[in-house]
C-alpha cells in the first residue's frame, strides 16, 4: 500500500484505465460538435475534473509572506538541478526520470517582498494559514464531503521545477461526497460524486522555458489553493465543461476566492474504450474545454488504430529495444550518425545544422511504415506525438529538429538522399525512419525517446499529461505520475478539525448554485432560466430587485440576461444602485404606472447611471402627459401626408415607426396604431374634400 492510501483508507488511487477495454475503431473520426450523446456512449468516453482555484487570504499557506503580491522586478537568483532520488518503497518514480533527462537548469527570481526562505526549503514550514483552512472547510461543507478529523500534511513530489522543493505540501480536506447535477439543457439531472478536496500550496510561474533553461517567478509560489477531485463520471464534452463551470460557481460562492487570470485552473482527464486515462493540464478557460476533450477522444481511438494495425504486422515491443546505456548510434542497428550526408546537402534546415556542429541521427522504426503519416488530432499525425516527446525530453532550442519517412515532401530532401539514410539504417519497404538534428548529447536523449515512443505505440494510449493548445490539440508534457508520489510530511503535525470549528463555518455558508437555482423554480421560472440565472454574475442584482413569483420574475430574468452580458462585454460594470432601481421599476409596473415592456431599457439606464437615485433613473419611463404622445402622433401624420403616392399601409408603417420608439414604456403599439390611423384617416378624407 502506498503511503497515501495508508493514511486515508478510504483512498484508493483511481484506475487509470477505461472500464471499457474493447475499443470501437469503426467509428468514424468526426470534427466537434457533430457528434450526439449517444455516439460518446458508443465511444466510451469517460471524463473527470480537478479543479484548482486559489483563495483569497492574506498570506501565503505555510509562511506569513503576503499572498496575491504580484511583480515582475527580482532582487535576486537561484540556480538548481534536480536530481531523482528513491521512493520510500525503493523505486524510481517515472515522472522523475524524465525530469532528470531534460537535463534542464532551473532558475527562481526572488522578489524580497513576496518570498522568504521557507519557499527554498531553508526554513521548515509555519503552521498553517487559518483564514485558508477555513475557506476550505466551507467549501467541503458547501461540496457535501465527508470532512477530515485531523488534517494531515502530506508531500506530493513535483519535479517540473515548479517547486524549489520537489514537493508540494498538501492535505486532504474532506472526501467523497456528492452535488446535486443539473443541466436542463443537455437534459441532464442526476448526482456527481467528488472524490476529494484538498488544501495545497500553489506553484511558481513560469517566466520562460528555452532549450534546458527554464525560469520561474517565486511570487505564487506557496499562495493556498484547493483542489477538487471529481469522479470520472461525465459522459460527454458538453457534460465537462457544465461540470466545470457549477464546480467554479460553487467555489465563487464562498465569496473568499481569488478571481482574475491564473486564479481558478483546471486539468480534464478523459478516456475512451480501450484507452486510458489522459490529462490535460491547465485548461483556463471552460469555452475550450469541450473541443479539447473531444479531440483527445479522437486521438486516444486513432492512437488504437495505430496499435491495432502494429500488432496486426507482427511488430513487437523487443524489435525496437535499445541497450540502457551508451550512445544510441554506437550501440543499436537501429539509430545511425548520418550527419556527413548532410555536408554539402541543399536541404537548407539540416546543412545549418551541420554547420552548427550538430549531429544528425537517424532512427529507424521496424514495421511504422505508413503510420507516422495516420492522423491523430485535427491538421496533426502520429509524427506529432514523436515531436512533442523529442521536444520536451530532449529540449532542442531550435524550431525545427526532426523530419520522417512519411512525409518526405516535406523537407525537401532529394529522393537519393533519403535513399541514403534508410540505407544507413537497414531500413526496409515496411519500416518508417525518424531523424533528428540537435547537439550530440540531446540527439542520443532524442533518438532513445524516438523509441520509447515507438514502444508506448504497442500500448496504444501512454499514460501522460498533455498541455492544451488554444487550437483545440493537445501536446505531450509529461509522463502521468505513478501512485506513490505521496508520502506524509514529517515537518508537520496533525491539525485537529474541531466540532465547534466546523459549526460555526456550517451557519455562515453561502447558498449553493442549486439550492439557488430551486429557489428560481419557485419564483416560476422556467427550469433552464433558473439554472441559468443562478449561474449568472448578476443573479445578486436579481435578487436585490426581489421580484415577485411569476409573470414579472420571468420577465427580469430575461432582461438580465438579454442586457447584461451587452455592458459587461462594453467594461461597464453592473452598480450597486441597479438593485433598488429594478425593485422600484418592477412596483411601478405592478402599480401600472410603468409599462413592462420597458424593463430592457430600464436596466440600460440602471446600468449606465450608477449612484442616481431610482426615482431620477425612471423618471422618463413615467408616462409622459397625453400630449406629448397626440402631439408626435399628429406631427407624424402630418409627415406621413407630405408623401404622395405612397400606399396607406406604408405610411402607416413609416409614422409607427417615427412614434413607436420615442413613446416605447409609455403607450402601448395598438394604442399608437389606433390613433395614427384615425389621424390619417382624417387627413385622407380632409384631401378628398
Ligand atoms: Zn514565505
Amino acid at each position: 500500500m502506498t503511503p497515501a492510501a495508508a493514511a486515508f483508507p478510504g483512498i484508493r488511487p483511481p484506475s487509470d484505465v477505461n472500464p471499457r477495454t474493447d475499443p470501437v475503431l469503426d467509428f468514424p473520426d468526426r470534427e466537434y460538435g457533430s457528434l450526439v450523446s449517444a455516439d460518446y456512449a458508443a465511444l466510451g468516453f469517460l471524463g473527470g475534473l480537478e479543479v484548482h482555484q486559489q483563495l483569497l487570504t492574506r498570506r501565503k499557506l505555510f509562511c506569513r509572506c503576503p499572498a496575491g503580491r504580484y511583480v515582475d522586478r527580482a532582487d535576486g537568483e537561484v540556480l538548481r538541478h534536480m536530481r531523482p532520488t528513491l521512493s520510500e518503497l525503493g523505486e524510481y518514480d517515472g515522472t522523475a526520470l524524465m525530469e532528470f533527462k531534460t537535463r534542464k537548469e532551473i532558475v527562481y527570481l526572488l522578489d524580497r517582498g513576496s518570498v522568504c526562505t521557507y519557499e527554498l526549503d531553508d526554513t521548515p514550514p509555519f503552521p498553517m494559514d487559518d483564514e485558508a483552512v477555513e475557506i476550505a472547510i466551507a467549501l467541503a461543507q458547501l461540496l457535501n464531503l465527508n470532512l477530515v478529523a485531523e488534517l494531515h500534511v502530506m508531500r506530493k513530489q513535483y519535479l517540473d521545477g515548479s517547486i524549489p522543493t520537489g514537493f508540494q505540501r498538501t492535505a486532504m480536506v474532506g472526501l467523497t461526497g456528492r452535488i446535486p447535477f443539473r443541466v436542463p439543457a443537455l437534459g441532464v439531472d442526476r448526482a456527481l460524486s467528488i472524490r476529494q478536496l484538498s488544501l495545497e500550496e500553489d506553484s511558481c510561474r513560469e517566466v520562460s522555458d528555452v532549450g534546458h533553461r527554464v525560469t520561474f517567478r517565486t511570487d505564487r509560489l506557496g499562495m493556498p489553493l484547493t483542489e477538487v477531485v471529481t469522479e470520472p463520471e461525465f459522459l460527454t464534452p458538453e457534460e465537462m465543461q457544465a461540470g466545470g463551470r457549477l464546480l467554479a460557481q460553487v467555489v465563487r460562492a464562498t465569496g473568499r476566492v481569488r478571481r482574475g487570470p491564473g486564479a481558478a485552473r483546471q486539468d480534464v482527464n478523459v478516456s475512451v474504450a480501450g484507452g486510458r486515462r489522459v490529462e490535460i493540464k491547465g485548461v483556463d478557460n471552460h469555452r475550450f474545454l469541450p473541443r479539447l476533450v473531444h479531440n483527445e477522444a479522437y486521438r486516444q481511438l486513432n492512437l488504437l488504430r495505430v496499435r491495432d494495425e502494429l500488432r496486426r504486422r507482427g511488430v513487437t515491443r523487443e524489435s525496437m529495444a535499445l541497450p540502457d546505456k551508451g550512445i544510441p548510434w554506437a550501440c543499436s542497428a537501429l539509430v545511425a550518425d548520418v550527419g556527413r550526408l548532410f555536408d554539402r546537402s541543399r536541404h537548407s534546415a539540416l546543412r545549418a545544422a551541420r554547420e552548427a556542429g550538430m549531429t544528425v541521427c537517424a532512427v529507424r522504426m521496424p514495421g511504422f511504415a505508413g503510420l507516422l503519416a495516420h492522423r491523430t488530432q485535427p491538421g496533426l499525425t502520429f509524427a506529432h506525438e514523436i515531436a512533442e516527446r523529442v521536444r520536451v525530453i530532449a529540449c532542442p532550442a531550435h524550431d525545427r529538429f526532426l523530419a520522417h519517412s512519411d512525409a518526405t515532401e516535406q523537407v525537401g530532401m532529394t529522393a537519393r538522399r533519403w535513399r541514403d539514410v534508410r540505407a544507413a539504417v537497414g531500413a526496409e519497404s515496411e519500416d518508417a525512419v525518424v531523424l533528428v538534428w540537435a547537439d550530440a548529447l540531446d540527439a542520443a536523449t532524442a533518438a532513445r525517446e524516438v523509441l520509447i515512443r515507438a514502444q508506448d505505440a504497442l500500448v496504444g494510449v501512454p499514460a501522460e499529461t498533455r498541455q492544451a493548445n488554444h487550437d483545440g490539440t493537445t501536446g505531450f508534457e509529461r509522463i502521468l505520475p505513478g501512485a506513490d508520489r505521496m508520502y506524509p510530511d514529517t515537518d508537520t503535525p496533525p491539525i485537529p478539525v474541531g466540532d465547534a470549528a466546523i459549526d460555526r463555518i456550517r451557519v455562515s455558508l453561502p447558498e449553493t448554485p442549486w439550492a439557488r437555482a430551486d429557489r428560481y423554480r419557485g419564483l416560476a421560472l422556467t427550469p433552464v432560466a433558473a439554472q441559468r440565472l443562478a449561474a449568472a454574475p448578476w443573479a445578486d442584482v436579481f435578487d436585490r430587485a426581489a421580484p415577485a413569483a411569476g409573470d414579472l420574475a420571468r420577465r427580469l430574468a430575461a432582461s438580465l440576461a438579454k442586457r447584461l452580458p451587452y455592458h459587461r462585454r462594453a467594461g461597464r460594470a453592473i452598480p450597486e444602485t441597479a438593485g433598488s432601481v429594478l425593485r422600484d421599476a418592477l412596483a411601478r409596473i405592478a402599480a401600472g404606472d410603468i409599462r413592462a415592456e420597458a424593463l430592457d431599457r430600464i436596466v440600460d439606464a440602471a446600468v449606465t447611471q450608477p449612484g442616481v437615485p431610482p426615482a431620477e433613473v425612471l423618471a422618463p419611463f413615467a408616462p409622459p402627459p397625453p400630449a406629448d404622445a397626440d402631439q408626435l402622433v399628429e406631427r407624424a401624420a402630418d409627415a406621413a401626408r407630405r408623401m404622395p403616392g405612397r400606399r396607406p399601409d406604408t405610411l402607416l408603417r413609416w409614422a409607427m415607426g417615427e412614434v413607436m420608439p420615442r413613446v416605447l414604456g409609455q403607450a402601448g403599439p395598438r394604442d399608437v396604431r389606433r390613433r395614427l390611423e384615425e389621424r390619417l384617416a382624417a387627413i385622407g378624407a380632409e384631401a378628398a374634400r
